[in-house]
């Protein structure tokens, strides 16, 4: 059934994107698409497949579940699992051929038991700690680990070697990135020296990608980027000179759209919506959109959002309710119920980015995008 209440991606966009970060990319280097989040809220489920048909081979997930819902849209791309698996889960993804990330001892061994068992290679990637501090091999257990990985080799394909930087979109924590970029390399040489040798080494993401040209080593993971956002201003302005008034090389594939329910007029001095958040000060004429917060557009936007309806900016007014918001629309003729309405995106000659949602703060996009309810239907625009 159709829904009033729908996200497009732009194919179009995405290819733009793509062809942004390939042309910075090195001879060689695996472009691995990470899609955790729900793909930044874009829908694994949409957002895998068009990726897939327009090349994308290697997909990057936060945890097992995801890895299952990638999977089930693409049989035959490579799927990586950076954070979390349970046992029971390693089961399924070894029988699937899903690599997934080692931070310590106990899942490494629970992976050679499970491999045994069912008599197929793990393929694992050893996430080493160069200070980060979340989640990596420490130092301590690098010792043991490589004896283990000595001992067990007909159990593992070590198809990775990685870390993770904290911090790369900031000029701030670059001196901290590149002490860690230090230690990543140290480390490789002290698991190159016990034998050990993976597949590949990987480390960036998209802001250490863009600032840090370096870190590309053999393969990239790359999430906000291909989305068409910057991971913050900075990175923005110290890759692009955006000062010069180039316009930006990156295209949003997402918009949010919604349709009006229903046009009313209402007389000075009433309130409208519940409480008295607002009061006409005029004859005024309102749209009833069927989105609320319910749908992931936050109350705190009450009186504060904007919307575009039949090109132009218009305001939220009153509280944003569970499935319903108002907008003033006094000053356009003839909106009819039934009429599109932008809540992210473009219409016409203005838009609405997913920034302005809030004030603005570097991790914003992130939050919001992946925060985009999973039930609202994502559709494939070419
Ligand atoms: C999220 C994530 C990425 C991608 O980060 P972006 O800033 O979106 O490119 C890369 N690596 C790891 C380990 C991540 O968790």
């Amino acid at each position: 059934m159709d829904n009033t209440n729908f996200i497009e991606i732009s194919e179009s966009a995405f290819k733009n994107n793509v062809d942004y970060i390939n042309k910075r990319l090195n001879p060689g280097t695996i472009f691995s698409h990470v899609v955790k989040g729900n793909a930044y809220g874009h829908g694994i489920e949409e957002y895998v497949p068009m990726a897939a048909r327009n090349g994308a081979q290697h997909f990057s997930v936060f945890d097992a579940h995801e890895a299952f819902r990638v999977r089930k849209v693409a049989a035959n791309v490579d799927v990586m699992i950076m954070g979390m698996i349970t046992e029971s889960q390693l089961e399924w993804a070894i029988e699937n051929e899903v690599s997934f990330y080692i931070f310590d001892e106990i899942r490494l061994a629970k992976a050679i038991e499970w491999a045994k068992k069912i008599g197929k290679k793990a393929l694992i990637h050893l996430e080493i700690e160069t200070g980060m501090n979340r989640s990596g091999l420490e130092e301590l257990s690098w010792d043991p680990i490589c004896k283990l990985l000595r001992n067990e080799k007909e159990q593992l394909e070590i198809l990775g070697f990685c870390t993770h930087y904290g911090g790369a979109e900031n000029i701030s924590s670059h001196g901290r990135v590149l002490d860690q970029m230090k230690k990543f390399e140290t480390a490789k040489i002290i698991y190159q020296a016990a034998g050990i040798v993976p597949k590949s080494y990987h480390s960036a993401c998209s802001a250490a990608f863009l600032r840090f040209p370096q870190s590309q080593q053999d393969l990239v993971r790359i999430g906000i980027l291909q989305y068409g956002f910057w991971p913050s201003a900075e990175t923005y302005l110290a890759v692009e000179h955006s000062l010069s008034q180039k316009p930006d090389p990156l295209r949003r594939l997402l918009s949010w759209k919604s349709t009006v329910m229903n046009v009313k007029k209402v007389k000075k001095g009433e309130y409208i919506g519940y409480g008295n958040s607002y009061m006409a000060a005029y004859d005024m004429q309102t749209a009833a959109v069927p989105v609320g917060y319910s749908h992931g557009f936050s109350r705190s936007l009450s009186n504060s959002g904007r919307a575009l309806i039949h090109g132009e900016r218009v305001a939220v007014i009153g509280l944003v309710n569970m499935n319903v918001m108002m907008l003033d629309i006094t000053h356009i003729e003839s909106v009819q119920a039934g009429d599109e309405v932008v809540l992210i995106g473009n219409q016409g000659e203005l838009s609405i980015s997913v920034s302005s949602f809030s004030e603005y703060s570097d991790q914003m996009n992130y939050e919001l995008l992946t925060r985009l309810p999973l039930d609202i239907p994502r559709i494939i625009r070419s």
